[in-house]
């Protein structure tokens, strides 16, 4: 099916990275529920499905520790796309495999839990509140220059419950001197969400959908930026690996962006005007993050930032999995997989956590009970509270 599918040598070095198998005895980890049961598959066709396929988080970390680079988390969501699921449980995946609705209709997460537990939603996880976009970063000295354009990718998350987080990237975006497209206009989704729930043809379906939609305004871009960490992998592999998607403009993280293109003068503000250096920042660099991109970035943008103290945090998966934690019988491995925040994490400030992703944030809020921040968030306010005087918020 896909190259190196069959080449698992049977180290066993996948096993010791994952978070699952690590924190639920019964999970069999990742060699058995990939390699070892899609080999038997292939064998014969009647394998049964393994009763713990579905509790796989689809981080891909197993996949990234392996010396012969199988497949694993993909041979795993393959698995999953086989197994029978009851009429509540299929119901409650049809709609987390299709985030772009819940973006589209944002009010729908306010439903109360005697509505929602019935279908299998878990009720420890914190569902996100719908936001409106609250304004724009407006620097009246820096005028934007708009050398390029460049498109911003809007993931279903930040479009239905965290606008503020497209202003505040879009605003520093434009600070930068680049002028921005919203891609796409439409709800759309990358696919993400339906292929980590085990179905992987309705997540190449939803993706294909949201190419063609966004291919038109593509035109003149020189490359997308990212805000959340899923939708960014799934750009950069599952579309043009898996699903022959391939985008004709990079695609980097806001992050990586923020970095590479923000101009110097916006880090010499930064370290100027931060008042001291106390304290200590934590990041979180997501699985698919780290998968995808590498440890590291994170750290770098808050000590350019002018924070020298940071700390990564001790987790391999915060448990957040995109939906996973909002499903009941994955809520309590969720938890306990966010917990081990709190081994770390002492006496956080408001500004104290960066995580590069939505969901992964507000599933480590709510665990650590400090605001976690999504990194353009937590650079827009460090920003706009350093530099006060001459920046205001303006309407959209
Ligand atoms: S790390 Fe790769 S080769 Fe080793 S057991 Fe896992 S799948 Fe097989
Ligand atoms: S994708 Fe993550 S949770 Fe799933 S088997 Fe691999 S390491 Fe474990």
């Amino acid at each position: 099916m896909w190259n190196n599918d069959d080449a698992c040598m049977k180290c066993s070095i996948c096993i010791t990275v994952c978070p699952v198998y690590g924190q639920d005895s019964d999970f069999p980890g990742p060699k058995a529920l990939g390699p070892d049961w899609f080999r038997a598959f292939q064998e014969n066709p009647a394998t049964p499905v393994m009763e713990h396929v579905d509790d796989c988080t689809f981080c891909q970390l197993c996949e990234a520790s392996c010396p012969v680079h199988v497949p694993i988390a993909h041979l795993i969501a393959r698995h999953k796309s086989f197994k029978k699921k009851t009429t509540r449980i299929a119901l409650r995946d049809r709609i987390l495999a299709h985030p772009q609705w819940v973006a589209r209709y944002p009010h729908l997460a306010n439903a109360p839990s005697f509505l929602v537990k019935p279908l299998g939603f878990g009720s420890r996880s914190r569902w996100p509140r719908p936001q409106k976009r609250v304004g724009r970063l407006v620097s009246p000295n820096e005028p934007a220059k708009a050398a390029q354009v460049i498109g911003l990718f809007v993931d279903c998350y930040s479009r239905g419950f965290d606008q503020d987080v497209l202003s505040a990237a879009q605003a520093l975006l434009e600070l930068w001197g680049f002028s921005v497209r919203l891609l796409p206009h439409a709800s759309h989704c990358c696919g993400a969400a339906a292929y980590a729930a085990g179905q992987p043809e309705e997540g190449q379906r939803i993706a294909r959908a949201t190419y063609e939609a966004l291919s038109p305004d593509l035109a003149g871009l020189s490359l997308v930026v990212t805000l959340n960490a899923t939708c960014d992998s799934t750009l950069r592999e599952e579309w043009p690996v898996y699903w022959n998607l391939p985008l004709p403009v990079p695609v980097l993280s806001f992050t990586e962006f923020a970095l590479s293109r923000a101009p110097e003068s916006f880090w010499e503000t930064m370290k100027n005007q931060a008042p001291g250096t106390a304290g200590t920042a934590w990041v979180h660099t997501t699985c698919r993050s780290r998968v995808s991109r590498g440890d590291g970035i994170l750290e770098a943008l808050v000590q350019k930032a002018g924070l020298p103290s940071v700390e990564p945090l001790n987790m391999a998966c915060c448990g957040a999995g995109g939906s996973y934690a909002f499903k009941e019988e994955h809520e309590d491995t969720a938890h306990a997989l966010g917990l081990v925040a709190l081994e770390q994490i002492k006496n956080p400030k408001e500004d104290s956590i960066v995580v590069d992703s939505g969901t992964c944030a507000l599933h480590l809020s709510q665990i650590t009970g400090a605001a976690a921040k999504h990194p353009a968030y937590w650079l827009y306010h460090r920003y706009r509270s350093l530099t006060e005087r001459s920046v205001e918020i303006g309407s959209q």
